[in-house]
């Protein structure tokens, strides 16, 4: 079914997905069955940024240096100081939405004081609920961090969604799962048409691409409808952002001299 609606009336959003961290993976880790390339295939740390004149939707806020050093990732930039490169102050960021609760996409909350954070029932159910006593479910996740977003709910700063919804004219979360149990994507207008933020319902685009789901998975069933469902959402399976794929920056340029290798805009012609 294509749900390509009208375009909104408001002007498009500008998208930039932020590179923060970087490791060096064998392919066989990131498929489950394995992969029949021995090499190596790096997996690479993201946030992402929607504005317009009207509005700026920071999407995840990613893990800061001590958390790199304790899971051994390489930390290259802290998002905050991307952030910054692109005109954004992190502590006045008001719209904060969290694709799902694991550590590379909710670390770094602090940084964002004024935010409400967008998140799906299902989630915060999930990271809370009986499945958290398995390690292979709770691993990602980061119980202080939990925590803390549980302390954010008592503080009437997360906004819960159940399924789709919209944000604002343009941008909206659809909820998929697969990977956890309440991860949603992020859909946003652009110059170039309907672009989505797939998060980790894909890491890679090989993923989606080739139907061969990454290994930390909640429901393969579910990811496979949520990659069907992905392809709903755009005109233009090339503005399907891929949560990890280091070839993101190489299919995007960068907005604007001293971004290379941090920053790439999204919303960009191929
Ligand atoms: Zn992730």
């Amino acid at each position: 079914m294509r749900v390509l609606e009208m375009a909104p009336e408001l002007p498009p959003y500008e998208v930039y997905a932020i590179r923060y961290a970087t490791v060096e993976r064998r392919a066989e880790e990131n498929f489950i069955g394995g992969d029949p390339h021995t090499g190596g295939m790096t997996m690479d740390y993201f946030i992402w940024v929607a504005r317009n004149p009207h509005h700026c939707f920071v999407i995840d806020t990613g893990f800061n240096e001590k958390a790199a050093a304790r899971r051994g990732r390489i930390f290259l930039r802290s998002p905050e100081e991307s952030l910054r490169h692109l005109g954004i102050e992190a502590a006045a960021v008001e719209e904060v939405i969290i694709t799902h609760l694991h550590y590379d996409h909710i670390g770094n909350f602090d940084l964002f004081p004024r935010a409400r954070f967008h998140l799906q029932d299902r989630e915060m159910a999930f990271a809370t609920g009986r499945h958290m006593g398995s390690p292979f479910f709770s691993r990602a996740y980061e119980p202080d961090e939990i925590a803390a977003m549980v302390r954010y709910v008592h503080a009437g700063r997360v906004v819960f969604h159940d399924g789709d919804a919209p944000l604002a004219e343009g941008v909206s979360v659809h909820l998929i799962g697969g990977h956890t149990h309440g991860l949603q994507a992020v859909r946003v207008w652009t110059r170039n048409g309907w672009l989505v933020l797939a998060s980790d319902a894909s890491h890679y685009r090989q993923n989606l691409g080739e139907g061969r789901p990454f290994p930390i998975v909640y429901d393969v069933g579910a990811m496979f409808d949520g990659w069907r469902r992905l392809k709903t959402l755009v005109d233009d399976p090339h503005y399907i952002i891929p949560g990890h794929d280091p070839e993101v920056m190489q299919d995007f340029p960068a907005p604007a001299q001293g971004m290379e290798g941090f920053v790439v805009r999204l919303d960009s012609k191929r």
